[in-house]
């Protein structure tokens, strides 16, 4: 590593993501590095992803926050963790099938935690600076050496130098989208693999009890291609008249779906009439005050693919949703945003400490990150292609008869299910399209399994990534190629 450096580790995006990186590498180093994370956010703002706010869904399963505890001790409590949760249920389209997934879990408030994680951070000596807008990675050598933006308060360039720089800018990341130096990571994701999302944040009185559409104790899915082509709906209880309520769709199902019906919504619409459909809220209004000001409605989007195939080049890592994280069947990203920054925290720490910051030095955080997590995301994709291709008839008739109580703890545990059931023999199946459903199901599991041993089988080191790469491009492309 030739010249001197600014910084030991510059962090690009102070969200969830960037402020675990930075506890973690903190942690790990006891305090020994010099740590800077940079947003564009004011101090705050910190942790907001667009104007319209910290927009998410607010879900988190206990299991990943203990995983962070456990690990480098950092905990959450209130006022980030806004309220409980014992798993998540969901509704066939008809409402007659309802599977529960029992699991503790929190309803976060997005808006509050960043404010903990930079106590936390400036506690371990990490620095920050607020109000700069990151343009560009500066490069040496195909190698990354620094950042460079716009210092939004003084209108001036802003640059600095680092061993090590770790994006976590989120999915839109313009770092990993204009990455000038040769690697393996792939800069820009299919359009069709992002969910366009928004929610409201609200007070409401409660109608009646009607637990398929407000439950205090449980996230509600709503499974329903007219409601949430291509995705879903939810109905999160952030306290007993309180509530995170919106949807995610695909963009190409919505648009075929307002075609067929000859309708003209958009996002915002579409989820206004999923809220005026719920028959348990009653009077909403947009919550407010300290703990929700500026964050009671908004849309983004979210990536529901497996994680970028590399995730390191020289002098550069991608960590959370601009390594496009989130899990494929449900976009919860903060699960694994949580296991990759606490991962990727230690793994750069050594490599600094072995003072080699190269991709083959840190190629070791892909396969950590797979095998804690992402070995299972490549069967999740295919598994979620098929879902979107389904029609509402098929998700009734499939939650119904084909999910057993072995494949719910799979999905659960945020797995992918290996319908057994579908394989007994003697079980009836009605009609041609649910005999394809069989099929389609069983295929899924059966790929599921390839593409996990073959994550298992991730390569050592970057020169066995090109033949690991092309072997599994050839499994996905007969996979998507059945899903089209
Ligand atoms: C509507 C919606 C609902 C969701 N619901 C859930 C859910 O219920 N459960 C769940 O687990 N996940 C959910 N997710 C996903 C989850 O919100 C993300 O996975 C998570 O926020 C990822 O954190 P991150 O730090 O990687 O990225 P982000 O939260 O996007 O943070 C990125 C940070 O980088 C900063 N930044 C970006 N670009 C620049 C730049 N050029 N210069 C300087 N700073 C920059 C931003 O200001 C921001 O602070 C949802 C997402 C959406 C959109």
């Amino acid at each position: 590593m030739s010249g001197q450096r600014d910084y030991d580790i510059i962090i690009a995006g102070g969200g969830l993501a960037g402020m675990i990186v930075a506890t973690s590498a903190a942690y790990y180093s006891r305090q020994s590095l010099k740590i800077l994370v940079i947003d564009r956010n004011a101090f705050p703002q910190q942790g907001m992803k667009t104007i319209s706010g910290w927009v998410c869904g607010d879900a988190v399963g206990k299991n990943t926050v203990d995983y962070m505890t456990e690990r480098i001790h950092i905990s959450w409590g209130k006022p980030e963790i806004e309220h409980p949760v014992k798993g998540v249920v969901a509704f066939s389209p008809d409402h007659e099938t309802k599977v529960s997934f029992d699991g503790e879990g929190y309803i976060l408030n997005r808006k509050m935690l960043p404010q903990r994680q930079l106590a936390d951070c400036r506690k371990m000596g990490v620095e920050f600076k607020e109000r700069v807008a990151l343009r560009s990675l500066i490069v040496e050598d195909n190698t990354v050496i620094g950042v460079e933006g716009d210092d939004l308060d003084n209108k001036t360039v802003f640059k600095k130098t680092a061993k090590l720089v770790i994006d976590c800018a989120g999915v839109t990341s313009v770092l990993r989208t204009n990455l000038p130096i040769k690697s393996h990571i792939e800069r820009r994701i299919d359009r069709d693999d992002l969910e366009a999302t928004g929610r409201y944040i609200y007070n409401f009185e409660q109608d009646h009890e009607d637990l398929t559409f407000f439950d205090p104790d449980y996230c509600i899915i709503h499974l329903d291609q007219k409601l949430a082509p291509g995705g879903y709906g939810w109905v999160f209880p952030k306290g007993k008249n309180k509530v995170n309520i919106g949807l995610g769709v695909q963009q190409k199902a919505f648009d075929a779906r307002n075609k067929e019906m000859g309708v003209h919504p958009n996002l915002h619409t579409l989820i206004d009439e999923y809220v005026k459909f719920n028959p348990v809220i009653k009077n909403p209004t947009l919550a407010d005050g300290a703990m929700d000001d500026g964050n009671a409605w908004g849309t983004w989007q979210v990536s529901v693919r497996r994680q970028n195939d590399c995730m390191v080049a020289n002098g550069y890592m991608l960590v959370g949703d601009s390594a496009w994280m989130p899990k494929p069947l449900d976009a919860g990203g903060i699960g694994p945003a949580i296991i990759a920054a606490t991962i990727a925290g230690k793994d750069a720490v050594e490599a600094i400490q072995a003072n080699d910051t190269s991709e083959k030095s840190l190629w070791k955080y892909n396969k950590h990150f797979i095998n804690d997590y992402g070995y299972k995301t490549a069967g999740l994709e295919v598994f979620r292609r098929m879902l979107q291709g389904l029609t509402n008839d098929q998700i009734n008739y499939g939650m119904k008869h084909f999910l057993s109580k072995m494949d719910i703890d799979k999905i659960t545990k945020g797995e992918h299910p290996e319908f057994s059931t579908v394989d007994k023999l003697g079980m009836m199946i009605r009609g041609a399209m649910n005999k394809k459903l069989a099929d389609d199901l069983r295929y899924c599991a059966d790929i599921n399994k390839k593409l996990t041993e073959h994550y298992y089988d991730y390569p050592e080191t970057p020169g066995g990534f090109p033949d690991w790469s092309k072997r599994l491009h050839g499994m996905l492309q007969e996979a998507f190629a059945k899903y089209k």
